[in-house]
């Protein structure tokens, strides 16, 4: 039996290396001495341009990973007699071991309804007012991911009204935004208008998956929010020292329009893997491709071929085979795996 070599390519938009110009930033940024724990120059610099980039007067700090990101800023919002309400195929729910229960302390997450992967409103107000007694964990925090697990993106009206109803019952608002880049380019708004213009509070913003190396931005348009944040990601271990690399890498991704280049190219190329799928005979396209990610339901047939010619992509993720792109996709990827799925279609 021969082996062919595993390709990743599409198995997430983290199997990809860094881009260029995150390598490149921090290869400038790789001389002399700098003041450590955040105190240089480039991060001051980095938190400055997020003001711009949001036209707001927001508080910003790098943590390593969005699993802390997330569970870091739900434990702000939350005391552990709280509860944090998100979508049933929300990240937080499904893909980071308790993290958020854990960092606060006990908060329970409450799963509402989705409906392509976006929280259906009225089952979010629902949770918020089924009970009001002290037996039952007190809501605090909404949670949405933009763009979603499923690869669609909330409007800024959706977004809107999901905040208003959670303002008027008293809770914060977290947006898991591991792809908010993504949105960003696909929605053509400003980062303003889906963020804190919408009712945001904090927004977890995905360096990874955009193609940088180790970060997430913990991004507070609430300041009063902020309030001692820096000792949660020193406690927890997401302090980074030599801060500068990974500032280095934000100011180049922010300040000169690098995230739109990567994250169009993503969003590209999975409607166009999309478009090829589609127009093979038994495969659907199961939600809208509104970003950078693909579900696709295959005939048995071509996710066994596929894989027997070394495609990995995972088929647990939302009732279909997940595909992703990122910065790194090619054409060709996208030809090569079209090509294999035909030929056992
Ligand atoms: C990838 C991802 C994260 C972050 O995961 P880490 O592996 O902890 O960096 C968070 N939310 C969503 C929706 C994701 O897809």
């Amino acid at each position: 039996m021969s082996t062919v070599p595993v390709k990743y390519h599409f198995a997430s938009d983290n199997t990809s290396g860094v881009c260029p110009e995150a390598w490149q930033a921090m290869a400038e940024a790789n001389a002399g001495y700098q003041p450590s724990y955040g105190a240089d120059a480039l991060t001051q610099q980095a938190c400055e341009t997020f003001r711009q980039f949001f036209e707001t007067d927001c508080e910003v700090f790098f943590v390593f990973n969005g699993t802390a990101a997330n569970s870091l800023s739900l434990a702000t919002l939350c005391q552990s007699y709280n509860s944090v309400i998100c979508s049933d195929v929300s990240h937080v729910e499904t893909d980071e071991c308790g993290a958020p229960e854990f960092f606060s302390n006990g908060s329970k997450l409450l799963l509402a309804k989705s409906s392509l992967g976006k929280l259906d409103p009225a089952d979010v107000e629902r949770l918020i007012t089924h009970r009001t007694d002290l037996h039952y964990p007190r809501p605090r925090a909404l949670s949405l991911s933009q763009s979603t697990e499923l690869g669609t993106t909330y409007r800024p009206d959706e977004i809107t009204a999901l905040c208003q109803i959670a303002k008027k019952h008293g809770l914060h608002v977290h947006m898991d935004g591991a792809r908010f880049f993504n949105a960003l380019a696909a929605l053509g708004t400003t980062p303003a208008e889906i963020t804190w213009k919408a009712g945001v509070d904090v927004l977890c913003c995905g360096g990874t998956k955009l193609g940088m190396a180790v970060t997430e931005a913990v991004v507070f348009f609430n300041r009063d929010l902020a309030r001692d944040f820096e000792y949660r990601c020193k406690q927890a271990g997401q302090l980074c020292s030599k801060m500068r690399f990974i500032s280095a890498q934000w100011l180049q991704m922010l300040g000169n329009e690098t995230w739109r280049k990567h994250a169009t190219h993503g969003n590209t190329l999975a409607s166009k893997l999309a478009d090829g799928l589609r127009s093979l005979p038994d495969v659907d396209i199961l939600y809208p491709v509104d970003a950078n990610a693909v579900f696709a339901s295959l005939p048995d047939s071509i996710k066994v071929g596929l894989k027997e010619r070394g495609w990995m992509f995972y088929s647990f993720i939302g009732g279909g085979s997940r595909l992703m792109c990122s910065w790194a996709t090619t054409e060709a990827d996208v030809e090569a795996f079209l090509a294999d799925a035909a030929a056992y279609s």
